[in-house]
């Protein structure tokens, strides 16, 4: 395992080399059953036909886990299957289980689930074409702090690197997206509203992000 990235420092320049940016591996299940129902979510959900279960990245949705520790936030996305009870308005429309790509711990440290290919549940209309990155807190307890911005700011730096990342979004905000190209929901009934990870810290996160000259969120 690598170790934690250092976005504490003072030092640290904005616009961290995507070289320098250190990411823990700690993979969620990946087996044939969330395969499966990957593909399955593409199809019944998104209308999308696929050999595998990959996405071309657009899009960076970043989210709050609203969980103490980046252990249980882990341990909500393990499993492959929405355990039984939970959200049922979310387990009628899939048994795929929720996931993200990356999870942002409270002092920075970002910790790599999926591959960033990798199909993930994390965003209705928006799953196929984007990369979700969960934070841990956005409680009253624990709200978001900058070391989370910072890490999440150079995280989306290094995947705009890799991907033609347009689109940086707050969870709260996805429903913007209804009347554009990247929704993709079969039902016009599906989706939830959502308060994550909340305006500030989107202010705080794309005050770092200003050259890489984003998509504006679509006005409502
Ligand atoms: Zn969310």
């Amino acid at each position: 395992m690598d170790p934690p990235i250092q976005t504490r420092s003072p030092s640290l320049p904005e616009a961290t080399p995507a070289a320098a940016l250190r990411i823990v591996e700690r993979p969620i299940t990946w087996n044939a059953e969330r395969r499966r129902l990957s593909l399955e979510y593409l199809s019944l959900r998104h209308g999308l036909t696929r050999e595998e279960p990959v996405i071309a990245p657009v899009m960076v949705v970043l989210h709050a886990t609203e969980s103490a520790t980046l252990s249980s936030a882990f341990h909500t996305f393990d499993p492959v299957r929405m355990p039984a009870g939970e959200r049922p308005f979310l387990a009628k429309a899939s048994p795929l289980n929720v996931s993200a790509h990356f999870l942002v711990d409270r002092d920075g440290t970002l910790v790599r689930l999926l591959p960033e290919t990798t199909f993930a549940r994390h965003t209705v209309g928006l799953n196929w074409c984007a990369i979700g990155v969960e934070n841990v807190g956005g409680t009253p307890k624990a709200p978001l702090n900058e070391a989370q911005a910072r890490a999440n700011a150079a995280l989306i730096r290094h995947l705009a690197g890799r991907f033609p990342i347009r689109h940086v979004v707050g969870h709260h905000e996805y429903l913007a997206y209804r009347k554009t190209q990247l929704w993709k929901e079969t039902s016009p009934t599906y989706f939830t509203y959502k308060s994550d990870p909340g305006a500030k810290f989107m202010k705080q996160v794309r005050a770092l992000l200003v050259d890489l000259s984003l998509e504006p969120v679509p006005s409502p």
